[in-house]
C-alpha cells in the first residue's frame, strides 16, 4: 500500500484497518496518569494525558523539550513477531537474533536471553501446551496478524502476566458487520484450541466473544508496526530494497501511553525502535511547555490527498492539521 519512498518522520500505526474508524469522540474513561515505563529516562516522563479541543485525548508536555531529546520510552503491553520473522527475532522482545542462541525451543522460536525467556516463561508454557494450528492456518490464509496478538494476550492472562481488562482504557475501532462475521470465526477457533487443551472452564471464562472482539478492536486501531533500525547492515540494505514497507516491520505491538498520541502530518515527535520492541518517543524539534505532542500515523512523505484518504480510511478522521490546511 505504501510504496518505499524517503519517509519523513513517521511512527507508523498499522494501516491495514481500512474501512475501520477511529472514533474521535471523547472517551468517558478517566485518562490514565502518565506513569513511567520501566525503561524511561530517570524520573517520570515530562508529559501528561489531557483532553484536547478537537481530537479527544492527547499527550502534552509538562516542560520544554529540546530537539532530538528522548521524551520517554515505553514497553509494549503486548507484541508479537511477524510470521515471516518468527525464526529471526526474539519471540518476546522482537530483538534480532544473531544466530548464536542455543535456546531455540521445540516450537522453532527463540529468546534473545535469560531476561526475555524468564519474563515470558509463564505465557510461553501456556502457549506451548495448546495446539493453535487451526487458528494459525486461518490467520495465514486470511492474511491476518492481529489475532496473534490476541492469542498472546490470552496466554498472558492465563499465566497471570497481565489483566483481562488491560486494554480497556484504549479507544476501540468501529468494526463493520462484515468483519464481525470473520471475528466470530476466529474466536470460535481460538476458543476451541483452549478447550481442546483441557483447560478448566473457569480458567478460560474470560475468553468470551465480547472480550475477543473488544481486544481485537483496540489492537486494530492502536497497534504499531515495529520497525527496528538497529538491525544488521545487511538487513538495512534489504530494508532499503524492499518495495513494500510491510516487509520492514518485524512485528506489531500495542503500547499504553503512546496510544494517546494524536496525529499530525508535520509531527513534533516520532517513535523509533533501536533494537527491540521498546518504543522511544523522541522530539523532532524544540517543544514548548504545555504543547501537545503529536506523531504521524502514516507515511508523511505522501501527498496531501493520499494522506487524508489514508487517515480517513484507516482511522476515521479528516486531518485538519496545519500542514493539510496549508495545502502541502
Ligand atoms: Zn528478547
Ligand atoms: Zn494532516
Amino acid at each position: 500500500m505504501l510504496a518505499s519512498r524517503v519517509r519523513r518522520a513517521c511512527s507508523l500505526r498499522s494501516v491495514e484497518m481500512l474501512h475501520l474508524r477511529r472514533l474521535s469522540t471523547v472517551n468517558d474513561r478517566t485518562p490514565p496518569s502518565a506513569a513511567p515505563d520501566a525503561s524511561s529516562p530517570a524520573g517520570p516522563p515530562p508529559v501528561r494525558v489531557a483532553i484536547t479541543e478537537t481530537a479527544g485525548r492527547g499527550v502534552f508536555t509538562t516542560r520544554s523539550i529540546g530537539s532530538g531529546e528522548l521524551i520517554h520510552s515505553a514497553e509494549p503491553v503486548v507484541c508479537h513477531p511477524s510470521v515471516d520473522d518468527l525464526p529471526a527475532v526474539c519471540y518476546s522482545c522482537l530483538k534480532a537474533l544473531d544466530g548464536s542462541e542455543d535456546r531455540r525451543t521445540a516450537a522453532g522460536v527463540a529468546f534473545c536471553g535469560e531476561r526475555c525467556m524468564g519474563r515470558s516463561k509463564g505465557s510461553f508454557e501456556v502457549e506451548m501446551g495448546i495446539d493453535f494450528s487451526a487458528y494459525h492456518d486461518y490467520c495465514r490464509s486470511h492474511g491476518l496478524k492481529y489475532p496473534l496478538l490476541v492469542k498472546r494476550l490470552a496466554c498472558m492472562v492465563l499465566a497471570g502476566e497481565t489483566r483481562v481488562e488491560c486494554l480497556d482504557v484504549l479507544q476501540p475501532a468501529y468494526l463493520p458487520m462484515g468483519m464481525i462475521v470473520q471475528i466470530e470465526e476466529e474466536f470460535a477457533l481460538l476458543k476451541r484450541a483452549f478447550k481442546a487443551a483441557g483447560l478448566m472452564d473457569e480458567r478460560i471464562a474470560f475468553l468470551t466473544k465480547n472480550w475477543y472482539t473488544g481486544i481485537l478492536s483496540r489492537i486494530r486501531i492502536n497497534a504499531f508496526r515495529v520497525e527496528i533500525i538497529g538491525r544488521s547492515y545487511e538487513s538495512l540494505l534489504s530494508m532499503a530494497a524492499a518495495s513494500v514497507e510491510a516487509e520492514t516491520a518485524v512485528g506489531n505491538a500495542v503500547y499504553m501511553l503512546p496510544s494517546f498520541y494524536n496525529h499530525d502530518c508535520d509531527p513534533n515527535t516520532h517513535i523509533i525502535w533501536l533494537e527491540s520492541a521498546v518504543a522511544r518517543l523522541k522530539a523532532l524539534r524544540e517543544i514548548q511547555p504545555g504543547e501537545e505532542l503529536r506523531i504521524c500515523y502514516i507515511d508523511a512523505s505522501l501527498g496531501r490527498d493520499a494522506r487524508r484518504a489514508l487517515l480517513y480510511q484507516g482511522f476515521g478522521f479528516q486531518c485538519n492539521c496545519p500542514r493539510c490546511l496549508s495545502g502541502d
